[in-house]
C-alpha cells in the first residue's frame, strides 16, 4: 500500500512521515519511507538541480516540471514499484499532488500537461491514502522562519504562490475524499499526531 503526505512548507510533513512509519511498523508491516523530489540516488541528484537557486541560469518552468517527473519515474521504477510488489508499505513525503499544487496552481502550468505526464509515468498508480496537512499560510511560514533553515529556491516564493498551493491541495482533497484525509495542522503537534493516529488506524481496519 502507498501512503503520501502533502502540504505546504512548515506544516510538519517530515515529522509526521516518521509517525506514520512508526504506526505501520508497530502493526508488523515492512515500511519504506521516502520523499519527492528524490528518493533514489538519481532522484536526489535531480532534487539538487531543482532546489539550487542558481541566479545565473534560472530553471525554466517546463524544465522544472520535466525534472520532477524524471525523478518520479526513477523513483517508481527503482524504489516504490519494487517495494509495493514485495508487499511493503511505502510512505512518501510529497508525490504528484504536489506537482499539481506547486507547478500547476503555483506556477500556472496547464493541469492538462501535468495529467499527461502523470499518466505517462504512473499509468493508473495512485496513492491509497493521502494525508493533507493543512493550515493557514502565514502561520506555516512563521514555523519555517522559526526553524531557521535557509530558504531554498522554492521557499523564497511570495505569499500569493503559497495561497494558490494551499487552495489547490484543498480542492484536490475535496474532489477525492476516498483517497484524502485533511488534517488540521495548525494545532499543537500532539493533537495533530493523535488525529493522524486515529485516522490511520480507522483506515487500516
Ligand atoms: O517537501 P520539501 O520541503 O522537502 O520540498 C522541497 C522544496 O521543493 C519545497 O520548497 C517545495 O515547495 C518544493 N517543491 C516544489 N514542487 C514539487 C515538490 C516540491 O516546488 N512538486
Amino acid at each position: 500500500r502507498f501512503i503520501t503526505l502533502e502540504g505546504s512548507e512548515g506544516v510538519g510533513k517530515s515529522t509526521n512521515v516518521g509517525l506514520v512509519c512508526e504506526l505501520l511498523r508497530a502493526q508488523g508491516h515492512e515500511v519504506v519511507a521516502t520523499r519527492e523530489p528524490g528518493g533514489t540516488l538519481r532522484g536526489e541528484a535531480i532534487r539538487e538541480l531543482l532546489l539550487n537557486p542558481d541566479e545565473q541560469e534560472p530553471l525554466a518552468e517546463d524544465a522544472e516540471l520535466l525534472l520532477i517527473f524524471a525523478a518520479r519515474a526513477q523513483h517508481l521504477a527503482r524504489l516504490i514499484g519494487p517495494a509495493l510488489e514485495r508487499g511493503a508499505w511505502v510512505v512518501c513525503d510529497r508525490f504528484t499532488d504536489a506537482t499539481f499544487a506547486y507547478q500547476g496552481a503555483g506556477r500556472g502550468i496547464d493541469r492538462q500537461h501535468i495529467a499527461t505526464l502523470e499518466a505517462l509515468v504512473q499509468g493508473t498508480l495512485q496513492p491509497d491514502l493521502t494525508l493533507l496537512l493543512d493550515m493557514p499560510v502565514t502561520a506555516a511560514r512563521e514555523r519555517v522562519v522559526a526553524r531557521g533553515t535557509p530558504p531554498d529556491r522554492f521557499e523564497g516564493e511570495r505569499g500569493a504562490f503559497f495561497d494558490a498551493v494551499r487552495r489547490a491541495y484543498r480542492e484536490r482533497a475535496e474532489a477525492a475524499p476516498g483517497r484524502f484525509e485533511i488534517v488540521d495542522a495548525a494545532r499543537p503537534l500532539e493533537a495533530v499526531q493523535a488525529d493522524i493516529r486515529q485516522r490511520l488506524l480507522a483506515r487500516l481496519t
